[in-house]
């Protein structure tokens, strides 16, 4: 989390864009496999990889989305390229694949994305519920005051091949507006789109004004009406953070020019 944080920051601190700062710490945690986002993603009921990413820029709300993408290494930059692209905003399965050839991203061996660890808790869950975790976000905003935001997965494990969770849907998983902030969700990706919990937390952060609050509120809403389990990311066009979960764990970086290096609360 501090490499990601640190890629991210290195964009910001030499003037560059919030967009490119995002999408670069998201793929420093897709190539860790410690993170169920790119390699290392939890596997589907068939025991395959089925990635869901989305980013956004909040001055123009372009963003970019793929869901149940398998074989490519790092889905944020094929959502990435789909957001540059400016035609579609989602693009899904063998569609996305071929985007991808068209935009130049080569795709993967899928046994490529499949870790041991994966591999054993496939077997030993094969039996049990979805569960969830892992998932990986970035917010970010740069010196001319655009906001970004990116969220990326491999959804929840023993999903159904094709599902589709919120990291993929814009307003549920990833949200930017630059006058008003930047989310990335996680947790029960059904409950998440129940609710919208992106585009609701920018609305409460509209309305009270002060992150940490407006988190907080969102994971409410998030466990009362849209009955499951999650965290957030939060960042305010002041720069200001915030974020909240009601998981046992959701480890978080922040990174500003206050702090002389990436603090983790943990
Ligand atoms: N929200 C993700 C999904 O439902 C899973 C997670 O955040 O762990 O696909």
């Amino acid at each position: 989390m501090r490499a990601a944080a640190l890629a991210g920051w290195r964009i910001l601190s030499a003037g560059g864009a919030a967009l490119d700062a995002v999408e670069a710490a998201v793929r420093v945690l897709e190539d860790d496999p410690g993170f169920n986002a790119g390699r290392g993603s939890v596997l589907n009921r068939d025991g395959m990889v089925e990635l869901d990413a989305s980013i956004m820029e909040g001055d123009r709300l372009q963003c970019g989305a793929v869901a149940a993408v398998p074989r490519v290494a790092n889905p944020i930059t094929l959502a990435r390229r789909i957001l540059d692209a400016g035609r579609h905003i989602l693009l899904v399965g063998e569609g996305a694949l071929a985007f991808a050839r068209s935009a130049g991203i080569a795709e993967c061996d899928p046994a490529a994305l499949v870790t041991d660890r994966q591999r054993r808790r496939h077997a030993e869950r094969a039996a049990r519920r979805s569960t969830i975790g892992g998932t990986v976000g970035a917010v970010a905003l740069d010196r001319s005051g655009t906001i970004a935001a990116a969220t990326s997965t491999g959804g929840t494990a023993g999903k159904a091949p094709g599902r589709v969770g919120d990291s993929a849907l814009i307003g549920c998983g990833t949200y930017a507006e630059s006058s008003v902030g930047g989310v990335s969700c996680t947790g029960d990706g059904e409950a998440i789109i129940r609710v919208v919990l992106g585009h609701r937390t920018l609305a409460y952060l509209k309305d009270a004004g002060d992150p940490e609050y407006a988190a907080k509120v969102a994971v409410d809403l998030l466990v009362e009406e849209g009955r499951g389990q999650g965290g957030l990311i939060l960042l305010d066009w002041r720069g200001r953070t915030g974020y909240a979960y009601s998981t046992p764990l959701m480890p978080v970086a922040i990174m500003s020019p206050a702090l002389g290096e990436p603090r983790t609360p943990f």
